[in-house]
C-alpha cells in the first residue's frame, strides 16, 4: 500500500502555546520543569493530531524548545566552551546557546543565527573548534522522544539532520580555521551510536535530512556523503534502523553523480515535487531495485489547498514505475513553516477560507492522496470531489481575478522601467531642489514605536476612539519627532512610520487582494512568530496608502521629507504568496499599485521617497545560474516599475539590512536608486569595496551604528567608522544614517546616539 507521512509538524501549538510558555520561563513566571511539561504535552498532542488524521508515518524529534539544529548541537555535545564552563542547567546552556545568558554573573552572547534556506525560519548555526569533538548524550534526545511517543501508543519515524548537512550549515568558531567538513570522520561515530540507540529503543526507520542536496556544493561536501552513508546505510537491518534521506526546498538531480554512489543502500529517498515536479522522472530512474520513493507532493511552505488531482496525477506516476508498496504520499518540506490549524480562524470570509489548508488540514491531505491511491478514488470520493470543487471556485473566483489589473499589466511598456535621464542629470535637478550638505543625515523611516502608540493604536483597533482621535494623535506623534529631528539638526527628515504595525501588513490592509488571519502564526526563531498576510488575488489599490501622514508630515516641517514604502519584492517574500500565478506577475501586480503610490507622495510634495526591499536578497533561488539570474531580473524590474515614474528631481532611496551584495552586485546597481542606505556597522567595511572595483557612481549610506541594542555610540567611534568608509567611497557619495528603523529602540538612546551621528557628519562637513 501507499503510505503517508509527514517530514515534521510546527511546534508552537495551536494557540502559540509553546512561545508563551518559553517566555515565560525566561520571564522567571514558569519553572523548567513547566516548560519541560508543556513541551511534553505539546508533542503529545501533535502526535495525536497526525494519528487521527490517519497519517502513516509520523514524525519525532521534529519538536524543539528554541531550534532543531540547536538541539543536534547538544545532542552531539558540540557546545562551545564559553557556554558549557558555566555548569548551566542543560535547558539554561541550551537558551544560552540560542539567544544568549545574561545573569548571576554569567554574561555571554548567543551563536550566529541564519536564515534556514530561503524560508523565514532561522537555525543556529553549528560553531566548530579547530579541536572539535563530538560525543553523544548520555540520554539523547532523538531517542527520549521517540520512547515518550511509543509509551503513549504512537509509532514514529525519528527525525534527524544528517551529518553531511550538520557540518556544512556550521562554520568555524571566531579565531578558529577548521573547515567544518573536514570534520566528518569524527562525527560520525556519534551518528553510529544515535542509530543503534534508536534502533534498540524499537525504531524501525529514520528519516535523514541532507537538505544541502539541493545546493550548487563545493566538490569537499560532495564528497562526503559516500563515506558518511556508506558508513550509516551498513547498519540497516543489522544494529540500525532503515535510512530514508530526505531533501526539499529544490532539485536534486544536478547531484546525482553525488547520490548516486553514496546513497545506492539507503532504504528510500525523499524529493520535494511541490518545488520541484519535474525531477520526478530523473529521480524514478536513479533509485534502487528495491528503494523507496517519498514523494513530497503537499506543500510544507504554504497555506493552500493541494491541488488532489494533480498530486495524484504525480503520485501514479510513481506508482506505476515502482509499484504502491515502494511509494510514500508525504509533505513536501516539514510542515514548520506552515500555521497550526485552519479551525482558529473565526473571521475569514467562507470563499476564502475554502482555499487553505495548514499544518492539522494537510495532515489530513496525505492521509486522503494515500488512501486514493491505495484504494481507488472510489474510496475517497467526496473528498476528491469537494477538493475539485474548491480548486474550481478559487480559478474562476472574481476575487483572484481582477480584469482590471490584467489589462493594467498588459499595457506596461518599457519605458516605464526606466527614469527619465542617467543619475547625474537627475543629481543636478535634486541638488537645487533639496539644497542638501555635503555627508547628508537621515534615519531608516522608523522612530520608537512607544507604548503610547501601541495604546492608541489598541484603542483604535478595538473602536475605543475614533478614526479621528486616531488621526489627531498619529499627527501629534508626526509633530513630535519632526521637532525632534529639528533638535538633533538631521538634514533629510522622516515622519516616523508611527501609524503602522509592521511594513508589510500595513501596506497589504491597504491592498485589494490580500486576506489577513488572526492565528495564523509561523515560528521565525526561538520564540517569535510572525504571521504573514496572505495573497488570494490580482492585487491592485484602491487609494492612497501613506500619502496623508508624508503630507502631513510635509506641511509642518522645514527641510525635505522622505515618504517611505515598502516594495514590492519584500511585500511578496513576507507574505504567503499565491500558488497559481508566477511570483513575478504578482510582484508587477504590487509595483504598479506602488508605482502610483510613489507619485501620489511627489504630488503631494514628497521629494524623497524610500522604497525598501530588505527581503531582495532572501528570494535568491538557492542554486546560482539561470533560475537566479531570472529571478533578479523580474525582482529588479518590479522595484524599477514601483520607482521610475517620478521626476528627475524626486529622489529615490532604497534601504537594504545588509551588505553582502557581492553574489548579486549587478541587480543592485541596476535598481539605478539614487541613494542606497545599508546595513553595514556590524559587517565588515571592506565589503564597501565592491562599490568602488564596479565604479558604482551614485549615492550610498552606509549604517553608522547598530541599532538592535540600546549601546549608544561614542561620537569618536563613528567617525572612525565614517573614516574607514571614506577608504572605498567618495566623500560626495556618502550619506550618514543608522544601520535601519529604529522602532525597536526607546527614546532616550536614540535621541543620543543621534546627536553623535550628526556631530560626526558635521565634522566630516568641515574637513572637507
Ligand atoms: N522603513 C523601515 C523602518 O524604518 C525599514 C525596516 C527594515 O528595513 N526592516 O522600520
Ligand atoms: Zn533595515
Amino acid at each position: 500500500m501507499v503510505q503517508s507521512s509527514i517530514l515534521g509538524f510546527p511546534r508552537m501549538g495551536k494557540l502559540r502555546d509553546l512561545k508563551k510558555a518559553t517566555e515565560a520561563y525566561w520571564g522567571g513566571k514558569l519553572s523548567a520543569d513547566e516548560l519541560l511539561a508543556e513541551g511534553k504535552r505539546l508533542r503529545l498532542e501533535h502526535w495525536k493530531i497526525q494519528k487521527a488524521a490517519g497519517v502513516d508515518i509520523i514524525p519525532s524529534n521534529d519538536f524543539a524548545y528554541y531550534d532543531q539544529v540547536l538541539d543536534h548541537i547538544q545532542m552531539f555535545g558540540a557546545v562551545p566552551e564559553r557556554y558549557s564552563k558555566h555548569n548551566l542547567s542543560t535547558l539554561d546552556e541550551y537558551f544560552a546557546m540560542g539567544r544568549g545568558h545574561q545573569k548571576d554573573g554569567v554574561d555571554v552572547q548567543s551563536l550566529e543565527m541564519v536564515k534556514w534556506f530561503d524560508s523565514n525560519y532561522h537555525y543556529v548555526k553549528p560553531t566548530l573548534q579547530d579541536n572539535q569533538t563530538f560525543k553523544l548524550n548520555a540520554d539523547p534526545k532523538a531517542v527520549r522522544h521517540y520512547l515518550e511517543a511509543k509509551e503513549a501508543g504512537i509509532n514514529t519515524r525519528p527525525v534527524i539532520l544528517g551529518p553531511v548537512s550538520f557540518l556544512h550549515l556550521g562554520k568555524a568558531d571566531r579565531g578558529q580555521s577548521v573547515d567544518p567538513i573536514s570534520l566528518l570522520d569524527k562525527l560520525l561515530p556519534v551518528y553510529e551510536e544515535l542509530l543503534k540507540k534508536l534502533k534498540q529503543a524499537g525504531a524501525e526507520t529514520v528519516q535523514i535530512d541532507e537538505p544541502v542536496l539541493v545546493f550548487d556544493l563545493p566538490s569537499k561536501t560532495r564528497n562526503a556523503f559516500k563515506p558518511a552513508y556508506e558508513k550509516l546505510t551498513a547498519l540497516q537491518g543489522n544494529s540500525g534502523p532503515q535510512l530514508v534521506l530526505a531533501t526539499y526546498f529544490g532539485d536534486i538531480v544536478h547531484n546525482f553523480d553525488t547520490v548516486d554512489a553514496a546513497l545506492k543502500n539507503l532504504h528510500g529517498l525523499h524529493v520535494d515535487l511541490v518545488r520541484h515536479p519535474e525531477q520526478l522522472g530523473p529521480v524514478i530512474e536513479h533509485l534502487g531495485p528495491n528503494q523507496i520513493l517519498s514523494a513530497g507532493v503537499v506543500d510544507g511552505r504554504n497555506i493552500w489547498k493541494t491541488n488532489f488531482k494533480n498530486a495524484i496525477e504525480l503520485i501514479e506516476t510513481a506508482v506505476q514505475k515502482l509499484g504502491k508498496d515502494r511509494v510514500i504520499v508525504a509533505t513536501s518540506s516539514s510542515l514548520l513553516h506552515t500555521p497550526h490549524t485552519l479551525e482558529s480562524e473565526k473571521n475569514l470570509d467562507a470563499e476564502v477560507r475554502d482555499w487553505f489548508s495548514f499544518a492539522v488540514e494537510k495532515a489530513t491531505e496525505v492521509a486522503i492522496l494515500a488512501k486514493a491511491v491505495t484504494e481507488g478514488p472510489a474510496s475517497v470520493r467526496e473528498q476528491l470531489e469537494a477538493n475539485a470543487k474548491s480548486m474550481q471556485a478559487r480559478a474562476s473566483s472574481k476575487r483572484t481575478n481582477n480584469p482590471e489589473v490584467k489589462k493594467r499589466q498588459q499595457a506596461v511598456t518599457k519605458e516605464m522601467y526606466s527614469r527619465k535621464h542617467e543619475f547625474p542629470a537627475r543629481y543636478e535637478q535634486q541638488k537645487k531642489h533639496l539644497n542638501l550638505p555635503i555627508f547628508p543625515t537621515t534615519t531608516i523611516g522608523s522612530f520608537p514605536q512607544t507604548k503610547d502608540i501601541r495604546v492608541a493604536r489598541n484603542k483604535f483597533t478595538k473602536g475605543e476612539i475614533t478614526a479621528q482621535e486616531y488621526e489627531k494623535f498619529i499627527e501629534k506623534e508626526i509633530r513630535d519627532s519632526i521637532a525632534i529631528q529639528d533638535e538633533l539638526q538631521l538634514d533629510v527628515y522622516v515622519h516616523g512610520e508611527p501609524e503602522r504595525n509592521d511594513m508589510v501588513q500595513y501596506f497589504g490592509e491597504r491592498l485589494d487582494g490580500y486576506v489577513f488571519t488572526t492565528h495564523a502564526w509561523v515560528q521565525s526563531y526561538g520564540s517569535r512568530c510572525v504571521r504573514p498576510p496572505i495573497v488570494v488575488g490580482d492585487i491592485s489599490r484602491p487609494g492612497p496608502m501613506t500619502v496623508k501622514e508624508s503630507k502631513y508630515a510635509v506641511s509642518v516641517s522645514k527641510k525635505p521629507m522622505k515618504g517611505m514604502l515598502t516594495g514590492p519584492i519584500t511585500c511578496l517574500r513576507w507574505s504567503f504568496p499565491r500558488d497559481d500565478v508566477h511570483q513575478s506577475v504578482q510582484a508587477e501586480q504590487l509595483a504598479l499599485a506602488l508605482r502610483d503610490e510613489v507619485v501620489d507622495l511627489e504630488e503631494a510634495g514628497v521629494l524623497v521617497i524610500q522604497v525598501d526591499e530588505p527581503a531582495l536578497r532572501e528570494g535568491l533561488p538557492l542554486r546560482a545560474g539561470a533560475e537566479r539570474e531570472k529571478y533578479l531580473s523580474w525582482a529588479v524590474d518590479s522595484f524599477k516599475l514601483s520607482t521610475a515614474g517620478v521626476q528627475d528631481s524626486t529622489q529615490i532611496h532604497s534601504h537594504f539590512c545588509y551588505s553582502e551584495f557581492q553574489d548579486f552586485f549587478h541587480a543592485i546597481a541596476a535598481l539605478d536608486a539614487d541613494v542606497l542606505s545599508i546595513e553595514n556597522s556590524k559587517s565588515d567595511a571592506k565589503l564597501l569595496k565592491v562599490f568602488i572595483d564596479e565604479a558604482y557612481p551614485r549615492h550610498i549610506g552606509p549604517g553608522v551604528y547598530d541599532i538592535h541594542s540600546p549601546r549608544v555610540p561614542g561620537e569618536q567611534e563613528i567617525k572612525d567608522r565614517i573614516e574607514e568608509m571614506l577608504k572605498y567611497l567618495k566623500p560626495e557619495q556618502l550619506w550618514i544614517n543608522p544601520d535601519c528603523g529604529l522602532k525597536t529602540r526607546g527614546w532616550d538612546e536614540t535621541k543620543k546616539s543621534l546627536t553623535n551621528m550628526v556631530q560626526a557628519a558635521q565634522y566630516y562637513r568641515q574637513k572637507y
